[in-house]
């Protein structure tokens, strides 16, 4: 008998017995025969032509039609119902069809049926990817959402805070004021400097937080002006002279190519990037240690390198201290003291320096050979800043581009034109 005629014999037998095992309510088993219906037909079409695709369309409806509940709990819909189906033909076969002829009709339906099983796993597969990544999409969102949100809190309550902190100050200063020169180590002019220095620190930690919002939010301006790198430096030391000192460290700052040469940036930024660098190194190095600070020239850039006998920076920890709040190691041993052993901030210092470092085009990296208290690895902290010949902001290029010696503009700009009057009409210059 051909092969076609044997499949056409068991077909109603084969259609009810499946649809009795797998389909229990009356509605739900209509259906299902004519699902089971369209697919015995599709069987015969790829037994007949060899060729198994026949059936993807209807196993692809079959996979697609999962809901998002059975991708959730990762429920494979398809195989239970695939593995029923090479059952109960075996067993349909095996009564209805003669030995000689059912190996015949196994061996022309096997290997369609591998093929459907093959190809429902993969698209179910696929599908959970998809479903994975759609999750994910949304998670993503959410804390992008969230981070937003944060970051508008942060700079609501941080202006909000400086109200009521300016007042404390003012009050402060005219208190003080009430105290005759001659009073001032009494005890009162004591506790009044206690709570100026309170809100002095306070005022740091209100700023730093305006700060991460505006670099947050993209909105950190730069004043360009001629920076020389080494006059940063030389103010930053005498300023953390004093700090250096009462622990009894060394700062060394070493003179490097590049050191003396002008670039533009804004000081004010820079300077603040470099001291939270150097602060870092001396808050994280242990009494006795010494701070370096080096670098050299690359083409077209300048290379800070703040290096510290410290504790070091697990190798895991490397990027993530530049992230917001990325301060490591337990939050209850959290201490503010500025300059103090292990004394972590709010964890926005570095946050903030990379922000300002970006913001000027450059980089900054960390190199540790891990965490270690007793070792004291260190830590080196390195700074590429591009030397820019001319400022960005056009205001400030016209002011200052004699002093970066840079041709003249083609223009009749009034600079140019202050410095050349008889090429002018001053009648002109006047109006
Ligand atoms: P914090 O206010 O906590 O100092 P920062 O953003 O300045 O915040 O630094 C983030 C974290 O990076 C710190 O909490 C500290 O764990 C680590 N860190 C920064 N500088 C150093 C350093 N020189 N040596 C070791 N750890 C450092």
């Amino acid at each position: 008998m051909q092969i076609i005629e044997l499949l056409v014999k068991i077909r109603q037998v084969w259609i009810d017995r499946i649809s009795h095992r797998l389909a229990r309510g009356e509605g739900v088993r209509e259906s299902f025969i004519h699902e089971l219906s369209q697919f015995y037909d599709l069987l015969q079409q790829a037994i007949v032509t060899g060729d198994p695709a026949w059936l993807d369309p209807l196993l692809d409806a079959w996979v697609d039609a999962r809901t998002k509940s059975e991708l959730e709990k990762q429920e494979t819909s398809l195989s239970p119902i695939l593995n029923q189906i090479v059952l109960t033909t075996y067993e349909v076969v095996s009564e209805n069809i003669a030995e000689k002829d059912a190996l015949e009709i196994f061996g022309a339906v096997l290997p369609v049926y591998v093929y459907a099983l093959d190809r429902t796993a993969q698209r179910e597969a696929q599908l959970h990817i998809e479903h994975i990544s759609n999750e994910l999409d949304n998670v993503r969102l959410t804390l992008e959402r969230l981070d937003k949100s944060k970051s508008d809190f942060i700079a609501v309550a941080a202006h909000e805070l400086k109200t009521p902190l300016t007042l404390i100050e003012g009050y402060s200063t005219m208190l003080r004021d009430q105290f005759p020169i001659i009073d001032q180590s009494s005890q009162s002019i004591i506790l009044i400097s206690g709570i100026k220095n309170g809100t002095r620190r306070l005022r740091e930690i209100i700023d730093d937080m305006i700060d991460v919002s505006l670099i947050d939010n993209d909105m950190m301006s730069l004043n360009f002006q001629p920076v020389w790198i080494n006059q940063l430096l030389t103010l930053a030391e005498q300023e953390l002279t004093e700090t250096v000192n009462t622990r009894s460290q060394t700062l060394e700052i070493n003179s490097f190519p590049g050191y003396d040469e002008m670039t533009f940036g804004d000081p004010e930024r820079l300077y603040q990037g470099l001291k939270n660098i150097l602060t870092n190194a001396i808050k994280y190095t242990p009494d006795g240690g010494t701070i370096t600070v080096d670098g050299r020239k690359l083409p077209g850039f300048i290379e800070i390198t703040v290096k510290d006998t410290g504790i070091g920076i697990d190798v895991a920890d490397l990027e993530r201290i530049f992230e917001k709040f990325g301060r490591i190691g337990d939050a209850s041993l959290h201490s503010s003291g500025k300059t103090k052993f292990k004394g972590g901030g709010p964890g926005l210092g570095l946050p903030i320096t990379k922000g300002i470092i970006d913001a000027h085009g450059g980089a900054i990296w960390v190199e540790s050979d891990g965490y270690d208290e007793i070792t004291c690895p260190g830590s080196t902290f390195h700074v590429l800043l591009p030397i820019i010949k001319e400022s960005p902001d056009f205001r400030t290029a016209k002011l200052f581009r004699p002093l970066a010696n840079l041709p003249k503009e083609e223009n009749n700009d009034e600079l140019i034109s202050e410095e050349q009057p008889e090429k002018g009409n001053p009648t002109d210059l006047d109006a």
